[in-house]
């Protein structure tokens, strides 16, 4: 038995979010040389990804999938976890003082 660890990207065609899950397919051959495959999600058995899961963010069910290792290209597609950090430095304004 074979286990192939796979991120599947997804989209929402409604809010336009964009999320991925981790899955583990494990590829089986049953006695009569039949392969086979099962998908897990979170180490319990799971339906293979497809256009139409629910959407995280909006709860519709009209996303669509990118190709494997999509968001590795587009690593800007994918939210950052926390806002980012606030500048510390102070905004100067341009706009000399008055000399009097
Ligand atoms: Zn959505």
């Amino acid at each position: 038995m074979e286990e192939v660890h796979r991120n599947v990207p997804f989209e929402c065609r409604h809010c336009w979010h964009v999320w991925h899950e981790d899955y583990v397919v494990r590829h089986f051959e049953d006695d009569h040389g039949n392969a086979g495959e099962i998908w897990l999600r979170a180490g319990l058995p799971a339906a293979p990804p497809s256009a139409g899961v629910s959407c995280p963010s909006c709860g519709c069910q009209d996303a669509t999938m990118f190709p494997d290792g999509y968001l590795s290209r587009h690593p800007e597609l994918i939210p950052p976890a926390e806002p980012a950090a606030p500048d510390p430095t102070p905004m100067l304004t341009p706009v000399r003082k008055p000399l009097y």
